[in-house]
């Protein structure tokens, strides 16, 4: 923990940790310590962990790194967090991100941008996001894991971008109560980890029921670490041909092929798969997230907390509202609850909405039925492309951004688990991530395959 706190406030340039916590941490690493000398060190013991800005923890800020949440501490602590501090997890601080967890390269923040440790000569890159903070924290050494979220891509993407392993759970493995929540039907907190024992570690501690949030499945939580047998012979490995997207770098097809052979010389047999509903997951993802958000956002009205506006003489409610949520949510978070209420309106629900929802079901079905052939995981890229500069996705067209989420959305309309795991680096040297896709609650078998390809 000493260390971490060092390297923590030595780090400050990554922009990686928007407030620190360094009095709970010695409190909580004491008490570590003296849990460790009384012979019951649980799993998470005196280990130092970032918590994304998302993660509401108790008296502590907690902003899903929006300018709305101004003073927000809230008196309870979600139930992710308070489990990893029942196994022993030490708190530094909270962490960056693109606000209320909408974009891909945490450049959304209040705060500003975290930036990626790794570089090219002097040119600053995206860690990605929107768990930007958590993916730079942990491969700048700051931290020696930190906990994220993924709607649609959140986890893997940064993990991928920064060269970490991220993994998102099964829907329903890990509660998302005192999570503030973005799009409540995709969001899945997970572990953003250097290795998959890490990995598997975690996820055991974060993960299990909870009464508390309605769609946390009553399913028990096996020894992740345990299956991390590095034995996968005769499983099959499926390769979407989908996702063989036309122009797809030669980097990315090269470092595919490098894990499909990693994983054939460890035995396991390598079957082509379709999933042709893939195609449409971009724009029924970024039709069922903002419906979502638009719902979920509503409640930050200047009243109940966080930022309120100045008001004119003259002025009620409805410009209190008006002018509150101008001011606090930023442009992307705008035109997403623009998108989503428009989805929803009585006019354009049955063409948007609904629509999108029959799709997703699609979607999910594409799956159902590669799992159903036999297949034990998926085999795909993760992004596809390595981090870009930061900035140079800010042009007029948001839908640039939202291509950059193109392999990882399916498996959140699906509610699959999936982790993405550093593989190679391109010809720049930036770190390249692949990403296995899992069967419902079979966190542990895709862990062990996500093993063979470290
Ligand atoms: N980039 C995606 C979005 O902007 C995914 C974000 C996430 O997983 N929270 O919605």
């Amino acid at each position: 923990t000493m260390s971490c706190l060092t390297a923590m406030d030595a780090g400050d340039g990554l922009g990686a940790f928007v407030h620190k916590t360094p009095e709970i941490a010695l409190e909580q690493a004491r008490a570590a310590d003296a849990r460790i000398k009384a012979g019951d060190a649980p799993a998470m013991c005196g280990i130092p962990l970032g918590i994304k800005d998302l993660f509401c923890t108790k008296d502590v800020p907690s902003q899903a790194g929006s300018n709305i949440l101004a003073g927000f501490r809230p008196q309870y602590e979600s139930t992710v967090t308070s489990r990893l501090f029942d196994a022993g997890a030490v708190m530094l601080g909270k962490l960056n991100m693109d606000e209320f967890a909408m974009g891909s390269s945490n450049e959304s923040s209040c705060y500003g941008p975290a930036v990626n440790p790794w570089r090219v000569d002097d040119r600053e890159l995206t860690p990605g996001g929107s768990s930007g903070g958590s993916a730079a924290a942990v491969a700048g050494d700051l931290c020696i894991a930190a906990t994220g979220t993924d709607t649609g891509g959140s986890i893997r993407q940064p993990a991928a971008f920064c060269g970490i392993v991220g993994i998102k759970p099964t829907y329903g493995r890990v509660s998302r109560w005192g999570i503030i929540a973005y799009a409540s039907s995709l969001d899945q907190a997970g572990p953003m980890t250097k290795s998959v024992r890490d990995a598997a570690i975690m996820l055991g501690a974060m993960a299990g029921h909870d009464p508390k949030d309605s769609t946390s499945a009553d399913i028990p939580v096996p020894d992740f670490e345990a299956a991390l047998t590095g034995d996968i012979r005769g499983k099959k490995i499926g390769i979407p041909k989908e996702y063989r997207l036309p122009g797809l770098r030669p980097e990315i097809e090269r470092i595919w092929d490098q894990g499909a052979e990693m994983l054939r010389d460890a035995g396991a047999e390598i079957v082509e798969v379709s999933l042709p509903h893939s195609k449409y997951a971009l724009p029924t993802y970024y039709i069922i997230a903002p419906a979502e958000a638009s719902s979920n956002l509503a409640r930050y009205d200047g009243v109940r907390y966080g930022h309120r506006a100045k008001l004119a003489a003259g002025d009620g409610i409805t410009e209190m509202y008006e002018k509150t949520r101008a001011e606090g949510f930023g442009a992307e978070v705008q035109r997403r609850v623009m998108i989503g209420t428009y989805v929803l309106s009585a006019g354009f629900y049955d063409a948007y909405y609904n629509r999108a929802r029959r799709v997703r079901a699609l979607i999910k079905r594409d799956f159902e039925q590669a799992f159903a052939a036999g297949v034990d995981a998926i085999l795909a890229p993760a992004t596809p492309t390595p981090a870009f500069g930061l900035g140079e996705m800010q042009t007029a067209n948001p839908v640039e951004m939202y291509l950059n989420d193109v392999f990882t959305v399916t498996l959140n309309l699906a509610g699959l688990p999936g982790i993405s795991v550093p593989v190679g680096l391109d010809p720049e040297g930036l770190p390249l991530g692949l990403q296995l896709i899992g069967r419902p609650w079979e966190e542990g078998a895709l862990l062990n395959h996500a093993h063979v390809l470290e």
